[in-house]
């Protein structure tokens, strides 16, 4: 099935982002939030950023106007019934995702493609009550959605290849770039690597090991990070990050011994650059 019509659940920050994008790459965009209201803003905000780039000469009118028309909005969830596939970016509450899920189930066309922008919580779980669950996956952007090249295409426990293979095809036509996470681990790839590194930076810095700005300055200065994990943390917002730790508790702790697979790879003779394989083969 061509995916042409895509719904769009929460006019926020990423809800809006993730509509303007697909919009300006063709596809025909509904967007829904609980009031007209929250939708009519997002839009308010959309025209003044793109008004800025017009202005700027790095977007032409046209381009603004055709992305515009791709977009209609709405607060009624039964306009999303003929849509081929729906991004769901409402509140990060499970009982509400749930509930979301629930009523798409029963609203959409049964070949709809079903999808997730959370950003921690567990993919199956969020479609546990939705009719053919095989139909669903995690499709996790970045803010700002505009700016970020990446997005997670996650498998629940019933996702079908056709579900990946449909979702990854959309990231692409929307010009990101898709990586699936096989599995529905907490934090998916990004959280999950990245958050390890950032409880490591506080624990160096608990230990005693370096302050907060010398750990920074140690991992952009030989790491070549644009960002150190504390500045990084405070972007992104420290009320949230006790949230993500509590997802991440399910993983067991980091096992500092070597990995079977690094074993595996050194047995090989399987060095990295130096003897042409590694993880990767150079030759
Ligand atoms: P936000 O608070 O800016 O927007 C959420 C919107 O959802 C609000 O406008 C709200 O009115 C709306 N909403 C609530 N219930 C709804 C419903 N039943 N139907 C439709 N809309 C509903 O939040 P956000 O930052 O855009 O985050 C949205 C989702 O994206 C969350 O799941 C979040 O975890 C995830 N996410 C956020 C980021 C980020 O950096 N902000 C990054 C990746 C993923």
């Amino acid at each position: 099935m061509a995916i042409k019509t895509i719904g769009v659940l929460g006019a926020g920050q990423m809800g809006s982002g993730i509509a303007q994008i697909a919009a300006s790459k063709g596809y025909s965009v509904i967007l829904r939030d609980i009031k007209q209201e929250f939708c009519d803003k997002a839009l308010e905000k959309m025209k003044a950023g793109f008004d800025k780039r017009v202005a700027a000469g790095k977007a032409s009118a046209e381009d603004v106007a055709a992305t515009m028309a791709n977009i209609s909005t709405t607060a009624d969830l039964s306009v999303l019934k003929d849509c081929d596939m729906v991004i769901e970016a409402a509140v990060e509450i499970l009982d509400i995702k749930k509930g979301i899920f629930r009523e798409l189930g029963e609203i959409c066309r049964p070949d709809a493609i079903m999808c997730t922008n959370t950003s921690s919580m567990s993919i199956t779980e969020i479609m546990s009550e939705m009719k053919n669950p095989e139909r669903g996956a995690g499709m996790h952007f970045f803010f700002p959605v505009t700016a970020m090249k990446l997005v997670e295409i996650i498998r629940g426990d019933k996702t079908s290849d056709a579900t990946v293979a449909a979702v990854k095809e959309v990231g692409t036509g929307m010009g990101k770039v898709p990586v699936e996470c096989k599995t529905d681990t907490p934090g998916f790839i990004v959280n999950r690597c990245l958050f390890a590194f950032m409880l490591e930076a506080i624990h160096c810095y608990e230990d005693g090991v370096a302050s907060v700005e010398d750990i920074d300055t140690a991992i952009k200065m030989g790491l070549n990070h644009p960002l150190g994990p504390f500045e990084m943390m405070d972007l992104s917002g420290l009320d949230t990050f006790p949230h993500v730790c509590d997802t991440m508790e399910a993983l067991p702790v980091t096992n500092w011994s070597t990995p079977e697979a690094v074993k595996k790879l050194v047995a090989e003779g399987k060095y990295g650059r130096k003897s042409g394989k590694g993880w990767y083969d150079y030759n």
